[in-house]
């Protein structure tokens, strides 16, 4: 009758095909995908999703954000579902793979369930999240922080598009805008599919990355006033340079995140001198900064050091630095029960794995913060993402999606 579950796999065929099929929803001539959340390309991709869910068996509900959940029945219906997906919006130059791959396996995780006749002990329960990009209305990860009551869901419908179209109307434009009350579904554990990012699996030629830590952010927004003056007749020793001051701020934000790598990363976004003339010392700089790391401590030190060095660099200079800090987000860690199952599953395949942190943002963080909740990443070609080009061979998205298959086993209960 059924096979047993400690060798199957999941069809990689078909899971190709579902990512191939969904991608004409918005697909662009580079080969890419514009599909912005809650347009009508998303509509459409939505439709293809139920209809492929319900074939599939699954009972599928949508929350007052438009979060879509198919529900597998398990063996204990006492037992709460996990939770496996990711999301099916893009960017509008995105490929055809962030989120959708993650969408893609739990459906086909369910597939193949189905044909081998296994019925786990707890449900399953596939996922879309709404407006992951967070492109056309901000701020990304929307329907998850609706979810996880990160944001209150009335102030995420009134949010505006460009066009000043809100959140709400769009949900109600394409039918999407579901009975379910948000943050009423609960899951026992989330488990979320999707390509790196970024370019250090492929570099290191290994098919998985068990995720552990999500990045910690710290945002600034600076300001230096120094004295505007002629280049020409003003001695070195006298000037009161904001550009000057400011690079070696950017070195210094530089030199930090180095200090503390290898996860720790820094950077100056944005400069803008105020009145610039090429024969006017800049006298007004305004700039914004960031660090990104792993570690609440080094994210606190990196803080720290920066506020000294920027201290020290006004006082010497003679200019005045404001540097305010505009956001902080706390590292997000996994769960360990949650990060073994995905290991263990990748060693039962024979699959080389190692851990890594996640540098973008992604759904599962939000999930983090009320259920135990992993992520597995498979590479994608030279780490390029948010972009038409994103690409993935079918044999990594195949080696993922069987990742997934094998952590749903252990974690809900059905394998042998
Ligand atoms: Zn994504």
């Amino acid at each position: 009758m059924s096979a047993p579950a400690s060798n199957l796999t999941i069809d990689a065929d078909r899971l190709w095909s579902s990512i191939i099929e969904t991608a004409r929803f918005g697909g662009t001539e580079k080969g890419g995908v514009r599909r912005l959340t809650l347009s009508e390309e998303d509509r459409q991709v939505r439709d293809w999703f139920r209809a492929a869910c319900e074939a599939a068996g699954c009972t599928v509900s949508v929350d007052g954000l438009g979060n879509m959940f198919a529900l597998r029945p398990g063996k204990d219906m006492t037992k709460l579902p996990l939770g496996i997906g990711s999301h099916l919006d893009t960017q509008p130059t995105g490929g055809k793979f962030d989120g959708i791959l993650g969408v893609m396996a739990a459906l086909e995780v369910v597939r193949t369930l189905n044909d081998a006749g296994i019925e786990t002990e707890a449900p399953i329960c596939v996922c879309n999240w709404t407006n992951e990009e967070g492109s056309r209305f901000a701020p990304a990860m929307m329907g998850s922080a609706g979810y996880v009551a990160d944001l209150p869901v009335s102030d995420i419908l009134a949010r505006t598009d460009a066009e000043g179209i809100s959140v709400g109307a769009a949900l109600d434009a394409i039918g999407y805008r579901g009975p379910e009350e948000v943050g009423a579904r609960k899951f026992s554990g989330f488990l979320e599919l999707h390509i790196e990012q970024g370019p250090i699996l492929e570099a290191e030629g290994l098919p998985i990355g068990v995720v552990e830590h999500g990045q910690g952010i710290i945002w600034y927004d600076g300001r230096i006033s120094g004295f505007e003056s002629h280049t020409g007749s003003t001695p070195m020793h006298l000037r009161k340079d904001a550009l000057a001051a400011l690079s070696e701020i950017v070195l210094a934000i530089e030199g930090l995140a180095k200090a503390h790598g290898p996860n720790a990363v820094g950077s100056v976004g944005e400069a803008v001198i105020a009145r610039p003339s090429r024969n006017v010392i800049p006298g007004e700089i305004a700039f914004s900064g960031e660090f990104r790391t792993p570690d609440a401590a080094i994210l606190d030190a990196l803080d720290k050091a920066l506020q000294t060095q920027v201290k020290e660099i006004a006082a010497r200079r003679k200019v005045d630095i404001r540097l305010d800090t505009i956001w902080r987000k706390e590292p997000t860690h996994f769960d360990p029960a949650m990060t073994g199952a995905i290991a263990a599953a990748a060693d039962r395949l024979g699959l080389p794995h190692r851990p890594i942190v996640s540098g973008a943002g992604h759904d599962s963080f939000h999930l983090a913060t009320v259920v135990p909740t992993a992520m597995i990443f498979v590479p994608c070609k030279d780490g390029v993402s948010h972009n038409e080009l994103e690409s993935a061979k079918p044999e990594e998205c195949a080696a993922g999606a069987n990742v997934l298959l094998h952590a749903v086993l252990a974690v809900a209960g059905g394998g042998a």
